[in-house]
């Protein structure tokens, strides 16, 4: 079989789930053919032509720690391919000569190096197994996007395997940034109030998912909610990470606590502090997401003595400014600058006021806006224009276009954000992130990301994703039943108890 044109953001020995497009065709090849498997193992060279002197040691590495005794011999060396284009193109050739590699950097390594494995099944015929095999083929491929992240939740509920295989994941699907929203479970030294008891993001923990999405090209990007969502929790659940238990820190939140009190210059101190612990601890990434989504108006009588709009843009910008002066740039979500009523944004998602809407013209411009648009309503439709931000884009700021589950919407997402030079593409995860839900949401957006599409998901077991999330797991050495799998349970635990 001869499957030409396809990204590699997430491939598998079937044709069934590999993406594929025609639009690309200049700019990415993938030529596979599965009748002719070639050895990958100890007996195999892979040669690796890049210009960092460190990407053969990276790949040698991490070729011995996932395959072990029956590990390919790296080599640096001239390859003759031509890898494709920009900072994390890469090409490779696989035949009965070996492996070659070649990638203009250890980004572009890393991305062959994943197509490579998720490629890769043991050799046939044997009980155990005895080195692996590799389909013949030629590939070139480029992301289409350089800005990939995916946002996650670390909810109470979410064990911190979950964490470490999303990110993890992301990274072997070649996303290259993960957004971590700490929902109360952030263990500040500086503010211990500030999360609900025995969390468990810990700086410990912290530190050491950096450094693993390090080594593997994701770098990690911290949020705070600087404005609404100050609960830390999910509105609907009505629960509060700081007042539910510790009433006394009242005055830094609006009365009932959704949003932060901004005229509190408490508020804006304790944020700065929990900024600058994050941002430390974080290994002081290139960005900051201050989240600012689903604010209400102020309700307090001091925040109500100054104009809305002058006093949002101060705390906004005042911790922009912050974060700036600390080697970052900030990133806010978008809907509280576009107004509710605007006839232009029927259709999409827009929170703001009149009053709120003026932020547009006042933050400044190099906070990078996140404008999420799930298509509510109609998950299935497929728009070809998000002139939310377009608009974003014309006024001169950096755009991030960030859809959820609405799958279809994504491919032409990220053509709309590559067309109008935008800044890049979250794919938004929330309390969504198991199940068949975060297969869709990972494989959509990676491929949108990298600028295809994906066919519809094989019935029962998919394949492509079950290799990849199956490789983490044998990376992180998990050896518990809870953190194998897109569940937790295949069967609800209460499902046994008897229910007379
Ligand atoms: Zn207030």
């Amino acid at each position: 079989m001869n499957i030409k044109n396809v990204s590699l953001a997430i491939v598998a020995v079937c044709a069934a789930v590999l993406h594929v497009s025609a639009d690309d065709a200049s700019l990415q090849k993938f030529e596979l053919d599965q009748a002719k498997y070639v050895p990958f193992d100890a007996a195999t060279t892979v040669t690796l032509e890049c210009p960092d002197a460190a990407a053969a040691n990276w790949l040698r590495t991490h070729c011995a720690e996932w395959y072990g005794e029956q590990s390919p011999k790296v080599k640096a060396g001239a390859t003759g391919l031509q890898p494709g284009k920009g900072a994390e193109g890469y090409a490779a050739v696989v035949d009965e000569a070996g492996v070659k590699i070649a990638a203009n950097t250890l980004a572009g390594v890393r991305w062959a190096s994943y197509t490579l494995r998720q490629l890769a099944i043991a050799k046939r015929g044997t009980f155990r197994t005895e080195g692996r095999i590799l389909p013949s083929l030629k590939v070139a491929d480029r992301p289409h996007l350089a800005f990939r992240a995916v946002h996650l939740c670390w909810f109470p509920e979410v064990r911190p395997a979950q964490m470490e295989r999303a990110i993890r994941l992301a990274a072997l699907l070649k996303f290259n940034y993960a957004i971590i929203e700490p929902w109360g479970m952030y263990a500040s030294a500086k503010h211990p109030w500030w999360h609900w008891p025995n969390p468990t993001m810990t700086k410990e923990e912290v530190r050491r998912l950096v450094e693993i999405g390090r080594d593997l090209g994701i770098t990690l990007i911290p949020q705070i909610n600087a404005y609404g969502h100050a609960t830390s929790s999910r509105g609907c659940t009505i629960k509060h990470a700081m007042l539910d238990l510790q009433p006394q820190y009242e005055p830094l939140f609006e009365p009932g606590g959704w949003n932060w009190c901004i005229s509190n210059p408490e508020t804006q101190r304790v944020l700065r502090d929990l900024i600058a612990e994050m941002h430390d601890d974080f290994g002081h990434p290139p960005f900051f997401h201050l989240g600012c989504d689903e604010a209400q108006p102020p309700s307090c009588p001091e925040c109500r003595k100054t104009p809305y709009a002058e006093l949002v843009c101060k705390h906004i910008t005042g911790l922009a400014d912050f974060v700036k002066a600390r080697g970052a740039q900030a990133m806010i979500w978008h809907d509280m600058l576009l107004e509710r009523g605007d006839s232009r944004w029927k259709g999409y998602v827009h929170h703001g006021t009149k009053t709120t809407a003026t932020l547009a013209d006042t933050l400044p411009k190099d906070v990078i806006i996140c404008d999420w648009q799930y298509s509510y309503g109609n998950m299935k439709e497929v728009r070809k224009d998000w002139p939310t931000m377009a608009y974003f884009k014309e006024k001169g700021f950096p755009v991030a276009g960030c859809p959820w589950m609405n799958f279809n919407a994504m491919k032409p997402m990220a053509d709309y954000i590559s067309k109008i030079g935008g800044f890049g593409f979250i794919e938004t995860t929330w309390h969504h992130l198991r199940g068949s839900d975060w297969i869709q949401m990972y494989k959509f957006a990676s491929a949108a990301a990298w600028g295809t599409t994906v066919p519809p998901r094989p019935p029962m077991y998919d394949t492509a994703f079950g290799v990849a999330l199956r490789l983490v797991g044998h990376d992180m050495k998990v050896t518990d039943y809870l953190d194998t799998g897109h569940l937790n349970y295949q069967v609800p635990p209460g499902w046994w108890v008897d229910n007379n």
